[in-house]
């Protein structure tokens, strides 16, 4: 039988939106490292009677209720009481807390606060859960309701005094208790670029179904689409054994749109190849942001082996231009005279045509290749203005130039979307074709 748990989170400040309800992440995790399985998340404000509502259609439910938050002294703390009143266990003082409590004002020189015993009442029944940079203890109540056992456990909703309680009390001594099998949720996460969501779902029918074993779920930010493959197994091993076929068949219908797994980004993913085949990059951005070369220095930053022979790195910089016509005269200033004759004439932007702006980008990306001796350069042209995003009723056109080892790949798109999303797109269409273009150099095995 797999332990079924809900978290309850309390707080005004969760509910009003003033704070982000990062304990219910935590613990979810936390339970599903351990073996639990977490059907549901509830938040509710410091009102007793809603606590004492979630509390007790929780306990119809699950055999286990993680609570955190609202166990401090003051008047909006009431979990204690929501306990007390939903599973008929007056609160009783617990003599040792109190103890515990009243020593830790003296060390700080101060008597304690009458209201402060308060937090020293435990349901009747239940056990303290040890605080040892805290002043409240946790509370473990184990109850029946409708003859099924209930445990709940109440944590404070200070994340570094709850994670610390978790990792002493509730991970090592309670869920054993609890856990009949020796079952933990894996998961493997797939990275793709370059496909829509639902495009993803047509190539793999029957793939993301409720009753299927892997789960297969699909989420996107950013135009980055993430598919987690999760299942319960004793190990990793098990896991790999269940999870293959699935894998497999992602690998078969996604093909080369699979650029990584786990936590890797596009950009780790170019930064990984640059240092696999032992280029530099360079990124040149016209418009209103600069992501690539933001991600770009960031993930060389992560980059496990992050210099190339010789200790370069495989981030030889980046530029960035409002408008090309910029970029264009900035490249052209300190060049041989002989050579300035390769380079157009900077054209106005709005009057160039498609064709002759095409050029110049590649003429761009052979110059910013050589001023920076990178082995390749990606020129992106170009971001429009969250201004112009907010105000289009159609998509961007964007032009990429790719000048890599004496070569050049020229691309155009119409790309639009949500405003959040569009610049991130744009660079990642930008640096896929890096990655592609990597690939088709130096192919290597997914
Ligand atoms: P409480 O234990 O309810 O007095 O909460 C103490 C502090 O922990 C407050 O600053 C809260 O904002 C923070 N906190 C409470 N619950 C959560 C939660 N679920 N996620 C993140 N922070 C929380
Ligand atoms: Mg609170």
């Amino acid at each position: 039988m797999e332990l079924r748990a809900e978290i309850i989170a309390v707080g005004d400040e969760l509910v009003s939106g003033q704070r982000l309800d990062t304990n219910s992440q935590w613990l979810s995790r936390a339970l599903a490292d351990a073996g639990g399985r977490v059907v549901r998340h509830t938040t509710v404000g410091d009102d007793l009677q809603a606590n004492i509502d979630a509390l007790r259609s929780a306990a119809a439910r699950v055999d286990l209720i993680v609570c955190t938050g609202g166990l401090g002294p003051t008047q909006d703390d009431l979990t204690r009481e929501a306990i007390a009143a939903a599973f008929d266990a007056p609160l009783e003082l617990h003599q040792p807390s109190l103890e515990h409590i009243q020593s830790l004002f003296a060390r700080r020189g101060r008597s304690m606060p009458p209201r402060n015993r308060l937090q020293a009442m435990l349901p009747r029944g239940s056990l303290p859960i040890d605080n040892p940079h805290g002043s409240a203890p946790g509370i473990d109540l184990s109850t029946t309701v409708d003859g099924r056992s209930v445990r709940i456990v109440a944590l404070p909703g200070v994340p570094a005094e709850m994670r610390e309680m978790w990792s002493c009390t509730v991970g090592p001594k309670i869920l054993p208790q609890l856990l009949s099998s020796n079952l933990r949720q894996f998961f493997h996460v797939v990275k793709v670029f370059g496909i829509g969501e639902s495009d993803v779902e047509a190539r793999l029918p029957g793939l993301f179904e409720r009753g299927r074993d892997p789960t297969v779920g699909i989420t996107v930010s950013r135009a980055t689409i993430t598919l987690r493959i999760a299942s319960w197994a004793r190990d990793e091993t098990e896991f790999r054994q269940k999870a293959a076929a699935t894998l497999q068949q992602i690998h078969q219908a996604l093909g080369d749109l699979v650029f990584g797994c786990g936590e890797m980004e596009l950009e780790d993913r170019v930064a990984a190849d640059l240092v696999r085949v032992g280029w530099r990059m360079v990124a040149l951005e016209i418009g209103a942001s600069s992501w690539v070369g933001d991600w770009l220095q960031a993930a060389t930053g992560r980059l496990e082996v992050p210099t190339l022979e010789g200790g370069r790195s495989p981030f030889a910089g980046s530029l960035a231009f409002a408008r090309r016509a910029d970029a264009v005269s900035w490249l052209r200033t300190d060049r041989d005279e002989a050579d300035s004759a390769v380079l157009p004439t900077p054209s106005a932007t709005a009057a160039a045509e498609p064709q002759t702006q095409v050029s110049e980008l590649v003429e761009l990306a052979e110059l910013a290749a050589k001023r920076f001796a990178a082995d390749v350069a990606l020129v992106i042209d170009g971001y429009p203005s969250e201004r112009e995003m907010v105000a289009a009723t159609s998509p961007f056109p964007v032009r990429y130039a790719l000048w890599v080892g004496g070569g050049q790949v020229v691309d155009q798109r119409q790309l639009g979307g949500h405003p959040d999303v569009l610049g991130p797109r744009i660079a990642k269409v930008g640096l896929d074709l890096v990655r592609r273009a990597i690939t088709d150099r130096h192919p290597t095995m997914v």
